[in-house]
């Protein structure tokens, strides 16, 4: 199985977020099982070249409406198999992984095409192309369209993961039609969806894969949908929810090299020492019977901060200290420093993208707060397990398939059904009573520590799904493997 897979971000090269540690982990998993998989990524300014060893492998040309647009792909030699990097002045004029719009769909419909131009220009033919959120769904719909009159291309199958429903690409109209990606007709989208590169992709694509099963079916119903449920409910035969996974070499807090002292499952009294060290950090009172609550987060809509700065203020008479991670909306930033200005003695509101300092969160806390309104799989509250840091989590998409309550023996965490900062205050009030208890509270940390979240499972899910669009797609085209 030969799988092109095509994502804005990957780490170890560039992240801003969750995709970046599934483009970048997933690979390997899928490797691991067999496969030749290929990942291409833009060589976004970002990405300190001078860091890579990158090679020179094809120049490319990318038919536009008007213009003829050249780019260049080289491959870093990654460990455990190339990924190719796609360069373009559309690329490299851009002064951040993700811009404005217009701008922004132009960017990632070039980088999709050029990274079709290069198996091409390589002849490296994939079974399957796997297309990332929005940025990717360029691919997919050009397969669809203009593939089929490709005798590299013909029945050749496509995957699209949706990450994140809302995020459509809205306003990328413009940018897709320059490089000849126009509106659909197909009637199961709304009108206003179809020039956006989701939709179209959602469209196009021969199955579609979302990140937790739970998200699966919700974004089939309107409260989740964002206008495009009806589709979607039509493509539920080729639409599945794969739950991301965590590589367990990267976040274990045995090794990880940001934490000041390592611990296990086994000798969890260690942890203790971790909280000491990050209230001293963060300049908080040292008290170790005090619960620290965390949250790591980027500050947007969806991942409810504002519900649980409200809800701490309703628990206000009980003892707890909150250690606030998080970068992004501008009203959030300021809700959350007036938060931690109001109660100094107790509260941290650390405005930024620290990667080592969320890692110390994840291992010094007593517990990770995440009310998201809606979270389609969702990576912080599976890190906070694996450290022992107890998830206190609205019941939704991911966050419902990776967290167990603890009403029942093999509780993991806290679930909120209401995205209510009424209901977090009371989940908050039941999870410090359970904190009072610690033997109870070791049993939540141990079991929560237990959980298997390594790739290989979601890796064979996937496998399942490529095999199915391949077989499709070359059924379709009438071409035999
Ligand atoms: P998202 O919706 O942002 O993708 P996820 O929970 O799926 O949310 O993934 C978030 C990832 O980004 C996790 O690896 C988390 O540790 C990291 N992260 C989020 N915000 C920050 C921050 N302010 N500083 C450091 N890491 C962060």
């Amino acid at each position: 199985m030969r799988v092109l897979f095509l994502a804005a971000e990957a780490t170890p090269f560039v992240k801003v977020g969750g995709l970046a540690d599934v483009a970048g982990e997933l690979p390997a998993a899928l490797r691991a099982r067999g496969m030749d998989v290929r990942l291409v990524l833009p060589l976004h300014r970002a990405i300190d070249r001078r860091s890579l060893s990158l090679h020179h492998v094809a120049d490319v040309i990318v038919h536009g409406r008007v213009d003829e647009v050249p780019g260049t792909a080289f491959v870093a030699g990654a460990d455990d198999g190339p990924v190719y990097l796609i360069d373009g002045d559309l690329i490299r004029s851009a002064a951040d992984v993700y811009g404005e719009p217009e701008a922004d769909a132009a960017k990632f419909a070039f980088f999709c095409l050029a990274a079709l131009e290069t198996c091409e220009s390589i002849q490296w033919k994939p079974d399957v192309v796997h297309a990332q959120d929005w940025h990717a769904a360029p691919a997919v719909v050009w397969l669809a369209r203009m593939g089929k009159r490709s005798d590299f291309w013909r029945g050749v199958g496509s995957v699209l993961t949706v990450h994140n429903l809302p995020f459509m690409g809205a306003g990328g109209a413009a940018g897709l039609s320059t490089f000849g990606i126009d509106p659909t007709e197909d009637a199961r989208l709304p009108i206003w969806a179809r020039p956006l590169p989701l939709p179209l992709g959602l469209a196009h694509a021969d199955w579609i894969t979302t990140v937790s099963p739970s998200y699966a079916l919700e974004i089939q119903t309107p409260p989740f949908g964002c206008g495009l449920d009806p589709l979607l409910r039509e493509r539920s035969d080729h639409l599945v929810g794969i739950l991301n996974g965590l590589d367990p070499g990267v976040w274990d807090p045995a090794a990880d090299p940001s934490l000041p002292v390592h611990f296990s499952r086994r000798d969890l009294s260690l942890r203790a020492q971790v909280k000491q060290y990050l209230q001293s950090e963060l300049d908080l009172p040292g008290e170790p019977c005090v619960p620290v609550l965390g949250m790591v987060t980027r500050l947007d809509t969806q991942k409810g901060v504002d519900l649980a700065l409200a809800a701490l203020e309703a628990v206000l008479d009980l003892p707890w200290q909150l250690v606030l991670l998080g970068k992004g909306d501008t009203a959030l930033t300021a809700a959350s420093a007036a938060f931690a200005a109001a109660h100094p003695e107790r509260c941290r509101f650390l405005e930024g993208y620290a990667p080592q300092l969320a890692s110390r969160i994840y291992a010094g806390a007593d517990m990770l707060l995440v009310p998201s309104r809606y979270e389609p799989c969702g990576l912080t509250q599976m890190i906070a397990l694996r450290y022992g840091c107890v998830p206190v989590v609205r019941a939704t998409g991911g966050l419902r398939d990776t967290v167990v309550d603890c009403a029942g023996a093999a509780g993991t965490g806290f679930l909120i059904e209401e995205a209510t900062a009424e209901s977090l205050a009371s989940a908050l009030r039941r999870a410090l009573e359970v904190y009072a208890d610690q033997r109870r509270w070791r049993g939540l940390q141990r079991r929560g520590m237990a959980q298997d979240f390594s790739w290989s499972r979601s890796a064979e899910r996937y496998e399942q799904v490529y095999a199915a669009a391949a077989r499709e797609a070359r059924e379709r085209a009438g071409v035999t493997a």
